[in-house]
């Protein structure tokens, strides 16, 4: 169970989750976790200690807090430890690019969820059909990475911070979890296809269009900018749902 971390989010500065997770060599190592911003934080060197069995204690948690507001990132994080501001900057891996938040001081860094999520290679990134076939259903979502609109009729990576389309990879997802972690035995064998994550989001905009017209304050996931806040890792990792579930 987590508890309340000292220490405030880099991006809204509420006081973060504090969870303890194994480490490679025995032990744990404390991971912050901020639900609203979906944000990750780590200590110097702390994500590279984390055993490959932390992961889907993240993903558990996740989507156990799957109705938290999701909220944009402000535009300065500034650093969990000292709160200076956070350096940005991208790494590459073989999944695809992503960004990270570093103190200079190194005290640490943040990454968004989806961040985590493509640095340890649980994403995939979608091919140009597959983006053209959600764009018929689904015009415009947010960047997994930065939150920024996309317009998939006209953009096939985020023009703000030029992040690939990707979805979660429910191979990746099921192995690691067979692996490490109590996988059902047999988990379902084609989910989160492209189409489906589409369908998803049409759904949830149906949904978000109900509650709206039922009551405008309760309205899911908006940011205020009368736009459904949707992203296609959050939406795919809802779809792998059964695989969280205690
Ligand atoms: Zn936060
Ligand atoms: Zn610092
Ligand atoms: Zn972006």
């Amino acid at each position: 169970m987590p508890t309340p971390s000292p220490r405030p989010c880099p991006s809204c500065n509420k006081a973060m989750q504090v969870h303890a997770l194994p480490a490679q060599y025995g032990g744990t190592v404390e991971i912050d976790f901020c639900f609203g911003c979906h944000g990750l934080w780590f200590d110097h060197q702390e994500n590279i200690k984390l055993a490959p069995a932390a992961v889907a204690t993240v993903f558990k948690e996740i989507h156990r807090h799957r109705d938290a507001t999701h909220q944009p990132l402000a535009a300065t994080l500034r650093c969990a430890e000292c709160g200076e501001r956070l350096v940005q900057g991208f790494d590459l891996v073989r999944s695809g690019r992503f960004i990270t938040h570093r103190c200079e001081q190194r005290h640490g860094r943040f990454s968004s969820f989806a961040s985590f999520m493509i640095e340890k290679g649980f994403v995939r990134q979608l091919t140009k059909p597959e983006i053209a076939d959600i764009a018929a259903k689904v015009g415009c979502i947010h960047c997994s990475s930065c939150g920024a609109p996309v317009d998939l009729r006209k953009e096939d990576a985020c023009s703000h911070c030029r992040s690939p389309l990707s979805l979660l990879d429910p191979q990746a997802v099921e192995k690691a979890l067979q692996q490490y972690a109590h996988a059902p035995a047999s988990a379902p064998a084609a989910w989160t296809t492209p189409n489906q994550v589409a369908d998803a989001i049409v759904a949830m905009a149906r949904e978000s269009s109900r509650l709206e017209r039922e009551s405008p304050r309760a309205a899911f996931g908006r940011a205020g900018t009368g736009v459904l806040y949707v992203d296609l890792i959050s939406v795919s990792l809802g779809l792998l749902s059964s695989l969280w579930d205690d």
